[in-house]
């Protein structure tokens, strides 16, 4: 028997992983957290699923990053090499904080200063708190000189923002998961909330549960299809197809909320236009869906007293992304499915921090709270609030992440400082980003492990991870919530925020930012979505909802009652038209890849596979594959299999899953050992530059080296 451990402080906190933001508390004992329970926070009501229960011990993993690292000065950086821990001294040696900071900075200043401020790029991290975001973002436009920051949200949200900022005048949800219990119909389309969003999905479960119906549309038969009241498996790609059909339906049958367009809605005579052709009958062989159930399903959400519609990257990460997104706005606008309880739009945010940090600007066509660079008077703006000589700022868009990836190959990025990012497994055609990586004259990275990213750095600076830094941190339902500190971060690895700061010194900047209240007080002064939220009622509430105004604003979960955020407080009808993926599958390439998470890994799995429990339950690469497409290649389940794309090739084990439509496989990105961001295509979106993930062209065979 095991004797059970008598902790010696508990620490309130929330989970470091998705973005539902549960509230959780850490169990501490020598600096050790041994066990972690559920607290009743406003998205979990003190459920936890299985990473923030037992995911906690990456932090005391023997692969945690202690001392600053430099490259050696011989050693090779190659794009085509896998990473190997075991090689890290032979090639990196130890250094000072002093030393490594200096070389850090100091190659950044010199190329900027040689080679003009666009020569420089940063990425931050989804993963850190608002005020990490924040300052990193600062670092970047003013120690850089230049817009060229962006972070994740550019691979998982940046179509759904881009049109719900085009369309509502606003990138975030509407109303909160929980609002689901009081909606009588939900659609969850593209997402699969029982393993991204567990606590989430226990929500929409119990509102099933409750008398809601339940409308799940995908490509691969989610868990979450077992309670539908219909499944719409729709062929891959071909989602505008399905929605504007669903339009023609309202229409055609006079299902509109007239009044909610006549008074809160432009545009809705073009959409009215643009979906005359999308009869059911036709779209029908081309999604996959009969037309009657089109019908159906269109009756019941227009006609329900609240329709939500929840939606993830089976929407966005397309080259037709935005235009999915636009559907959906679309639908809710002419139904008048927005505004109120139980009706709206919400796209499930992937990372704890996302949403946060898509808020603090860490985007390159926008300052913090969505102030867009070329609006005029923004950068006269955040001149005077980080007082800054008037002209100082960059009033021209930033690159994105695919964008600054190119720019390295063409050398017009040069140097890069990456915080808590793994390019080198997340981006898509992974090798053209690894091969980028390897070209940089200069590279810093600050992480918490040896990630397949640090193996292409100059400098390595060790950061601290999740319990050991206290900050906040915003969820998918615009709910701020403080992060508190645990534990102490391992040998010399530094607090995230002090290490931006010491960068900051090292570019010119005289910061002096002594505690994180002091950066979040800055923020919350720039940005008036947060401005009735102050530090103390973070630390006396716990959490706080935006829009929050002033100091006696409680905050509002749903928004939109009365009016848009937009110029004219109305919200814009935007038609979108069918267009296919980048990369149809041909005879060479007959079948199609769709890659996405797992329930026990987060994203490139730089935590996840070094939580015990966790790596224990999934602890090796597989495909889910159709039983009769892996029964066509002769293989059974466990065999390695095969996949190639135009752009590289990964081995894994096939386990079959009838889930995935045949056709189509279905492969997690987070195993390093078989990087399938080797096979996707970079192909963006033409407006939020989101690569489709979803979706390419593969063949597979039998047999491959693990
Ligand atoms: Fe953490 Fe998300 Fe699981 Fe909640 S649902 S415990 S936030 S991973």
């Amino acid at each position: 028997p095991v004797a059970q451990q008598i902790p010696e402080k508990t620490v309130d906190s929330v989970c470091p992983y998705c973005g539902v933001g549960c509230q959780l508390s850490y169990q501490v004992k020598d600096n050790t957290i041994i066990s972690v329970e559920g607290r009743d926070g406003p998205a979990n009501h003190q459920r936890l699923c299985v990473k923030g229960r037992y995911g906690f011990d990456y932090a005391q993993h023997p692969q945690r990053l202690r001392t600053p690292l430099i490259r050696r000065a011989d050693a090779p950086k190659r794009s085509d090499m896998q990473m190997d821990p075991e090689r890290i001294m032979d090639i990196f040696r130890e250094a000072t904080w002093d030393e490594a900071l200096a070389l850090a900075a100091g190659k950044l200043k010199s190329l900027r200063d040689t080679h003009g401020k666009a020569s420089l790029a940063g990425f931050g991290s989804a993963k850190g708190s608002n005020e990490e975001a924040y300052l990193f973002q600062k670092l970047v436009r003013i120690g850089f000189g230049t817009n060229n920051v962006d972070h994740c949200t550019r691979l998982c949200h940046a179509s759904s923002v881009a049109a719900l900022l085009e369309g509502i005048g606003s990138g975030a949800v509407s109303n909160p998961v929980m609002d689901v219990d009081k909606a009588e119909v939900i659609i969850v389309i593209g997402a699969n909330p029982t393993v991204n969003h567990p606590v989430g999905a226990t929500w929409i479960k119990n509102a099933v549960k409750n008398g809601a119906k339940l409308i799940v549309c995908d490509p691969r038969r989610s868990d979450m299809a077992r309670m539908a009241h219909r499944f719409l498996q729709f062929h891959p790609d071909t989602d505008v197809a399905m929605l504007n059909a669903m339009m023609h339906v309202i229409i055609e049958e006079d299902l509109l909320d007239h009044e909610f367009i006549k008074a809160r809605t432009t545009g809705f005579e073009a959409i009215k236009e643009n979906v005359k052709t999308y009869t059911p009958e036709a779209m029908a062989p081309i999604c996959g869906i009969p037309a009657e159930t089109l019908r159906e399903v269109a009756r019941l959400y227009a006609t329900s007293k609240g329709s939500m519609i929840l939606w993830g990257m089976g929407v966005s990460q397309h080259i037709h992304g935005t235009d999915n997104v636009r559907c959906l706005i679309a639908l809710a606008l002419m139904t008048g499915q927005i505004g109120k309880p139980g009706a709206g739009l919400h796209p499930l945010r992937g990372q704890n921090n996302v949403q946060g940090a898509s808020d603090a600007g860490l985007i390159p066509m926008m300052f913090p709270d969505y102030q867009r660079v070329v609006t005029p008077g923004v950068t006269a703006k955040f001149e005077l609030a980080w007082k800054l000589a008037p002209g100082t700022l960059d009033t021209k868009p930033g690159l994105t992440v695919v964008e600054v990836m190119h720019a390295i190959q063409h050398g017009d990025i040069r140097g890069m400082y990456i915080m808590g990012e793994n390019p080198a497994m997340s981006d898509p055609d992974v090798n053209h980003a690894r091969d980028s990586l390897s070209k940089l004259e200069h590279l810093v990275v600050q992480d918490i492990f040896f990630t397949e990213t640090a193996y292409y750095a100059d400098v390595i600076l060790p950061a601290s991870a999740f319990p050991e830094k206290t900050g906040s941190f915003t969820n998918t339902d615009r709910t701020v919530q403080l992060g508190r500190q645990a534990i102490d971060p391992p040998g010399d690895a530094k607090q995230d925020l002090w290490i931006i700061q010491q960068m900051g010194h090292g570019l010119g900047l005289d910061w002096n930012y002594q505690h994180v209240s002091e950066v979040f007080e800055e923020m919350r002064h720039t940005m008036p979505s947060i401005a009735g939220i102050s530090w103390k009622r973070l630390e006396n509430e716990g959490a706080v909802t935006y829009p929050c105004l002033h100091e006696e604003d409680m905050g509002q979960a749903v928004v939109f009652t009365e009016n848009f955020p937009t110029a004219d407080g109305r919200a814009k009808f935007v038609a979108a038209d069918l267009i296919h993926a980048a990369e149809k599958p041909d005879s060479e390439y007959p079948m199609v890849l769709i890659t996405g998470r797992q329930l026990e890994h987060w994203h490139t799995g730089s935590m996840t596979r070094r939580a015990s429990v966790l790596d224990a339950i999934e602890p090796d690469p597989i495909a889910s594959i159709h039983a009769d497409d892996l029964a066509k290649l002769g293989g059974k389940p466990g065999d390695l299999i095969t996949l190639e794309s135009r752009r590289g090739q990964v081995s894994l084990y096939a386990r079959v899953d009838n889930s995935s439509p045949r056709g189509a496989v279905f492969v997690p990105f987070c195993y390093y050992e078989a990087a399938i961001n080797r096979l996707t295509n970079a192909a963006l979106d033409p407006f939020g530059k989101i690569p489709e993930f979803k979706y390419c062209a593969i063949k597979i065979h039998l047999g491959g080296t693990p």
